[in-house]
This record gives C-alpha cells, sequence and structure tokens, in this order.
C-alpha cells in the first residue's frame, strides 16, 4: 500500500532566529513511523535544518529548482544537482505561485521535473485549478492538461518516481480548504486518469493535497481513500501543529 506524505511548505518564512526555534520544537516532536516526512525551507537554511534535524525522519525538499543540472550561467538560481548535494531529497515543482507569480509555465515545469529526476530528487508536482476555472466547471481540464504535460515527456512510470500534488489556489493559503469530498474527487480523477495507461504505476503514486490543510481538519481529508497525506503550508511553521498533522495521516 501507499505511504502518505505529509510535506511542510516554508514559503519565504523564517530568520535564522526563529529557524531555529522551529527546528528545536520540532526535534521534541513524536514523528509517526508509517508516514513519509518533508519540509521545504527557504534554501538559505537548508543546511542549517538539516543537520538539526539529523534525529528525526524529516527530510529536506527545494521549494524550487533551474531546469537544468548542470552549472552555468543562471544568476540567482539553484540546481537540483546542488539542492542534491545540499542534502535534499525532494523539490517541489511547479507550486502555483511559482506558476503565477514567476510566469513559470508546463513546459519550464517538465524541464525542471527532468532536470530533478536526473539528480535523484523526488519531484512533487503541484497542479491545481483557480476558483475560476472551478465556477466553469474547468477543473479536470486544467488538472489534466498540467498532468499530462509531464505525461507526453515521461509517461507514468517518470511521473510516478515524483509525487503528485494537488492544490486548488483558491484553497491555498486562503483558510477556504476543499472539503474531503472535493479533494477526493480530484485525486480520484487524477488516479483513473493514469490508471488508463498503467494501472500498477496509478495505484503507487502519491497524491497528496495541498490548501489550507490545518490540525483539524487533515484526519478527514487524509482518511480519503485516494488521499496520501498533505502538502502544508502556513500550518507547518508551527511544530505543534505540523505534528498533529503528521500524526492524522
Ligand atoms: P497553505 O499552503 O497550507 O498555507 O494553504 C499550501 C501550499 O501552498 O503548499
Amino acid at each position: 500500500m501507499r505511504r502518505p506524505l505529509v510535506a511542510g511548505n516554508w514559503k519565504m518564512h523564517g530568520t535564522r532566529q526563529s529557524v531555529d526555534r522551529l527546528l528545536d520544537e520540532l526535534c521534541r516532536e513524536d514523528w509517526p513511523e508509517q508516514v513519509d516526512l518533508m519540509i521545504a525551507p527557504p534554501a538559505l537554511y537548508i543546511e542549517r535544518c538539516l543537520s538539526a534535524l539529523a534525529s528525526t525522519p524529516l527530510r529536506l525538499a527545494g521549494q524550487t529548482s533551474a531546469w537544468q543540472a548542470e552549472p552555468g550561467a543562471l544568476t540567482g538560481e539553484i540546481s537540483p544537482a546542488q539542492l542534491r548535494d545540499a542534502g535534499c531529497e525532494y523539490v517541489l515543482v511547479g507550486h502555483s505561485e511559482r506558476r503565477s507569480l514567476f510566469a513559470e509555465t508546463d513546459e519550464s515545469i517538465c524541464r525542471k521535473f527532468a532536470a530533478a529526476l536526473a539528480c535523484g530528487l523526488r519531484p512533487v508536482l503541484c497542479v491545481g485549478e483557480t476558483r475560476e476555472q472551478r465556477d466553469a466547471g474547468a477543473t479536470a481540464e486544467v488538472v489534466g492538461s498540467q498532468l499530462q504535460a509531464v505525461l507526453d515527456v515521461f509517461g507514468v512510470g517518470g511521473l510516478a518516481q515524483g509525487v503528485i500534488a494537488y492544490e486548488p489556489v483558491w484553497a491555498i493559503g486562503t483558510g477556504l480548504t476543499a472539503s474531503p469530498d472535493q479533494a477526493q474527487d480530484v485525486h480520484a480523477m487524477v488516479r483513473a486518469r493514469l490508471a488508463l495507461l498503467d494501472d500498477e504505476q496509478a495505484q503507487a503514486v502519491q497524491i497528496v493535497y495541498g490548501g489550507s490543510v490545518k490540525a483539524d481538519n487533515a484526519e478527514e481529508l487524509f482518511a480519503m481513500p485516494d488521499i496520501d497525506g498533505g502538502l502544508v503550508g502556513g500550518a507547518s511553521l508551527n511544530a505543534e501543529e505540523f505534528g498533529a498533522i503528521a500524526r492524522a495521516a
């Protein structure tokens, strides 16, 4: 059966002082054994996190990475090879904030996915529709085409080497969590779509939900058959709450 994954996305939060405090608190939490656990801190703090969390099951991720593994003239970028070298095991790819604020496209996301895999990182491919798209009944189409871009290049086998994060844009940072049924519908749709291509891979791939996951809604979300854990933003900045979410998975 699929192991759940609970991942924390710190986004652009933290100072050395607040990060150290949070790391201390994370070290005191009780982490479940049957759950994969990961946090994506700002890149500057990855090394700090790695050494502080060495005795915990928490693994590290980059929040984004460059579209090439090789060193090069890409001022400001961090390559997936560098993330791997720094001790990361995962990288988020195509988070909706990267898509909407940094003009990432399915094409650049696909390149990033490829570069991450080539470096031995597990890419966490983020997909999701906006409020307008949902209201227009276009959720399946939007999520389907975001996935298709990667499927066209890698097939289900390649996609399944990563993780899929379904994050409806209208639920991110808004407190408007998708209901367990709303999220389950999309997760099931995604899995069914992949199953048409390769049922075994489709049953194996982790599909996590993101968008205002909190300690008080995690359990009912994670209880749904196709929701394999969560990608947690705001609530991952609180060790106690993130711990509770992990234990709900
Ligand atoms: P949120 O963010 O939990 O604060 O809604 C989720 C995410 O952006 O990954």
